[in-house]
């Protein structure tokens, strides 16, 4: 497979330290957060520098290397993991984590690729600036990895997705070659876009190594809202009103199931029920304002009180400090966790247009109770951008890996709804490993063609991220 001459030139660019051949020591980098794709690797190089990432994929090109690039490895369809037994070497960005520059006065930031959300939200808020992703996985995930999958989170609402977030990019090319599109200009209309390429695939054609990233102003108001509702029609009705009264001010509207919340009180430290009795679902409702504290107050005011003349707000707690604020998205966070312990948990990532979510869910579930009965669905997430991540716990006393061999079923099921309501299977993780075949099937054949040739002109050599969204063979 891969020579241990060939290796040692590989070790050779970044020193041994950073060469990590020890399988306990590489062990981290092998295996994704859920436990469903374990790679192998002969070596995980841990570059500290551009110019070692590009003598990197220099070499990797001149020698038919796979290379497989790792951020902070939270990501859900094992993009980032490599292939079994097929010399993949990963390439980590976790040294390459500085942050090069705070701009408050052009609101910019620009962070290298490794660097942790957390920490380029902390840079923000230290210039008394916000960056406004927010995921659940922020305290591990890292800049190239969020840019690579186009992440979304919790205020897409108000600010979009990763895409909408960066200004430019600085990307290592698969023959070792390095584009400075590290540009910081709102309007630039010259040519194809080339970061837009680079920004959602996975890796597959180059390298991030830097990105110019916007800053906000942090909002001087911020309310949150916990609502039990009687039905996901009655949420969506709720939400209409809420950006009627809002507009950019309503930064989150969640949904979450009375399942879901059950799971989360069961399971994770610290999470109640704020309100009295239970309710068949739940909207988690974020209003943010830049312009006075009080007027976020009043919005949510406005928003309850329509809710509930209209009887589509049977009960709701308005957060009356931070901690309280936190407690509540802390419960939305832990929807996914909470269901670990319940056994296996069949998973969808969907979105659909915004109106069609309630026949979508109603269609979803009819379906899947019928080729699957117990099954118990835990589905929640971003009503407001239309993306629902619809969760199947396997059913009470079922056998896991039973029911984890149903996998491509019920997908088949759930996705086929999906389509049918001109949705799409993938609304934040990406395709990676987990989605490619699903993705060549469902795609017009021209589009994949399309993207076969972006691929070839980007990465002739077939190096970067091999049997990632495509199919290295056709
Ligand atoms: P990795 O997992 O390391 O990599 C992801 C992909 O990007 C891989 O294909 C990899 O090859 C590629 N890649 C990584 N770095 C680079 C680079 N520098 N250059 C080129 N390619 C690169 N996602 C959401 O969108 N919204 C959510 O709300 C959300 N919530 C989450 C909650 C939890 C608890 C967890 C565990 C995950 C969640 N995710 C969510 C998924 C995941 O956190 C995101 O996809 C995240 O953006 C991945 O970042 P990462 O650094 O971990 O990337």
């Amino acid at each position: 497979m891969i020579s241990p001459a060939l290796l040692d030139r590989f070790a050779a660019l970044v020193g041994d330290a950073n060469a990590i051949t020890d399988p306990q020591d590489q062990a981290r980098y092998l295996i994704e957060s859920r436990g469903l794709y374990r790679g192998t690797s002969p070596m995980v190089l841990r570059p500290g520098s551009v110019a070692e990432v590009s003598a990197i994929l220099r070499l990797a090109s001149e020698t038919g290397t796979a290379i497989v690039p790792q951020g902070g490895n939270t990501g859900h369809v094992a993009g980032q993991i490599p292939r079994e037994g097929m010399g993949d070497l990963v390439l980590s960005l976790e040294r390459l984590n500085r942050i090069r520059e705070v701009d408050p006065v052009g609101n910019v930031l620009v962070a290298e690729a490794g660097a942790v959300l957390a920490e380029v939200q902390k840079a923000a808020e230290d210039v008394d600036r916000l960056f406004p992703l927010s995921l659940g996985s922020e305290g591990s995930c890292r800049i190239g990895g969020n840019l690579s999958t186009n992440a979304g989170g919790t205020a897409v609402l108000a600010y979009g997705n990763m895409r909408n977030l960066c200004l430019g990019l600085e990307v290592v090319l698969p023959t070792g070659e390095v584009w400075n599109g590290l540009r910081r200009l709102k309007k630039d209309n010259t040519g194809y876009d080339l970061r837009d390429l680079f920004i959602g695939a996975e890796g597959t054609l180059g390298v991030i190594t830097a990105a110019v990233l916007k800053l906000f102003p942090r909002p001087l108001g911020h309310e949150v809202a916990f609502a039990g509702v009687p039905s996901v029609a009655a949420a969506l009705d709720l939400y209409a009103i809420a950006a009627g009264l809002c507009g950019p001010a309503l930064t989150g509207f969640e949904i979450m199931p009375r399942l879901g919340v059950e799971f989360t009180q069961k399971h994770i430290a610290g999470v109640r029920d704020p309100l009295s009795s239970p309710h068949a679902w739940y909207a988690l409702i974020d209003v943010s304002t830049s312009d006075a504290a009080e007027t976020a107050g009043r919005m949510m005011e406005r928003i309850l009180e329509q809710g509930i003349a209209g009887g589509l707000v049977e009960d709701a707690v308005l957060a009356a400090s931070e901690a309280q604020r936190k407690a509540l998205w802390h419960m939305r966070e832990s929807m996914s966790p909470a269901q670990k312990p319940e056994g296996g948990s069949i998973k969808h990532d969907v979105s659909v247009p915004v109106a069609s979510i309630p026949a979508f869910m109603a269609e979803a579930d009819a379906a899947v109770a019928a080729a699957m009965p117990g099954a118990r669905i835990c589905a929640f997430g971003h009503l407001g951008d239309g993306n629902i991540h619809y969760n199947i716990s396997q059913p009470v006393g079922a056998e896991k890996e039973a029911f984890l061999d149903r996998w491509r079923e019920m997908n088949a099921i759930v996705h086929g709804i999906v389509i049918a309501h001109n949705g799409s299977i993938s609304a934040e993780h990406g395709i990676g490993q987990l989605k490619r075949d699903e993705l060549a099937e469902i795609r017009e054949p021209i589009e994949i063609d399309l993207m076969r040739r972006i691929k070839a002109a980007f990465d002739p050599a077939g190096i970067m991220n091999p049997d990632k969204v495509l199919s290295a063979r056709r």
